[in-house]
């Protein structure tokens, strides 16, 4: 026992060490990437610094929702760490593979801590294989159900390849409530998250979360000067503080999607509360502008499983990203978001996630229009591009 406690205090020590030395490079190396996740929160960004080539494949789209990251770490050493702050309980999985090219052994941890810097959960995996070999992994560790506010670290240090193909955080859902409404349920989710559309054809969609805002009719003046047709996520509050705007958005010939009536973390409200969210912003975008959404998009891109059961029950296809700008994020530039809705990650069939309350986006949306046309995309709402599909 004491000699597990002991060892785990080395292992700490040689990762603050690590975690210095990261930082230390991230001051001078041009390779360190800062990725904001398709969402708002302020929460959903993680920093990976580190020596080696490091590449950050995909976008960490979803990363504490469900969905994966791929960070590919190569280099003779790689050493690097990469840390995320997210705000809820659940399991965290990190899988891949690790390629021993010494007899030294690679390492990989996983930490979790609270918001006073205690560790809440934590892993070590350590491989000593015959050089040459490959050693597959995949370890959990579960977010206990009293911790608030989580800090997610990784760190890595091998002596040769290592790739962490699989980084997942699923939420769990609060247990069920007494409740006066009867919420519908199905034996079997069926329906997935679009994150985009495999097309042939060289179509893109524009949507923007949170509206309508006070924002919004500047973007729909340039969509109209620029003949776009785009896709809005409402929030169904901002539906019912400006009616109006919502009929122009609809007159305009743009599509509406469900965002949530007051955009909670879906994970932190109840069963009942969270079908109350989705049913009553319906109600709210149908009875102000005739029209009934088909999408929904979850504020923060966080679904839960019963989420999940509550649209397909309701009928609604559940809309993720693959392409984020970050505008929510204070350090981003509307360069940045140039480059961001710009990058290769953007090809046919992506959907990119801006909010059309950002005067950064609205101010970088011309060139990106301008963009993209050169290379032949046009811009359709969701749902056309959903029937392009090949
Ligand atoms: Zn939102």
């Amino acid at each position: 026992m004491n000699k597990h406690i002991e060892l785990k205090n080395i292992v700490s020590l040689l990762l603050l060490i690590l975690a210095s030395t990261a930082t230390l490079i991230a001051q001078s190396d041009p390779n360190i990437l800062r990725y904001g996740s398709c969402d708002h929160g302020g929460k959903g960004w993680y920093t990976w610094t580190g020596s080696g080539s490091i590449k950050v494949e995909s976008d960490p789209v979803g990363l504490h929702s469900g969905k994966g990251v791929k960070i590919i770490a190569e280099g003779n050493p790689i050493k690097g760490s990469a840390s995320m702050p997210f705000s809820y309980r659940g399991e965290v999985t990190v899988s891949g593979y690790a390629l021993t090219t010494t007899d030294t052994p690679t390492k990989i941890s996983l930490q979790c801590f609270d918001s006073n810097s205690e560790t809440i959960a934590w892993i070590d995996l350590a491989f000593l294989k015959t050089p040459g070999e490959n050693t597959r992994f995949s370890k959990t560790v579960l977010i206990p159900e009293n911790a608030s506010k989580t800090n997610l670290a990784v760190n890595l240090s091998s002596t040769g390849y290592v790739r962490v193909d699989d980084l997942k955080i699923t939420p769990t859902d609060l247990p069920d409530e007494p409740s006066s409404i009867e919420v519908p349920t199905v034996d079997e989710v069926t329906i997935n998250r679009i994150k985009s559309v495999e097309t042939d054809r060289p179509l893109i969609a524009l949507t923007f979360d949170d509206g309508p805002n006070d924002l919004s009719p500047q973007y729909l003046d340039l969509f109209a000067q620029e003949n776009i047709k785009a896709t809005f996520f409402w929030k169904g509050r901002n539906v019912e503080k400006r009616p109006e705007l919502a009929k122009r958005i609809v007159r305009e010939g743009h599509e509406v999607g469900n965002h949530s009536y007051s955009h909670p973390r879906f994970n932190q409200i109840s069963h009942a509360e969270a079908y109350r969210q989705v049913i009553d912003t319906q109600e709210i975008i149908e009875e102000t502008t005739g029209v009934t959404p088909t999408l929904f998009r979850a504020p923060y891109i966080l679904y839960t499983p019963k989420l999940m059961e509550i649209l397909q029950s309701t009928g609604l296809q559940p809309i993720d990203c693959s392409v984020g700008v970050s505008d929510w994020h204070s350090d981003t530039t509307v360069q940045l978001i140039i480059e961001r809705a710009t990058s290769d990650k953007t090809q046919p069939g992506t959907i990119i996630l801006m909010h059309d309350w950002s005067t950064k986006s609205l101010d970088a949306l011309p060139a990106i229009i301008e963009i993209l046309r050169d290379r032949g995309y046009q811009f359709v709402t969701v749902s056309e591009l959903i029937a392009a599909r090949k």
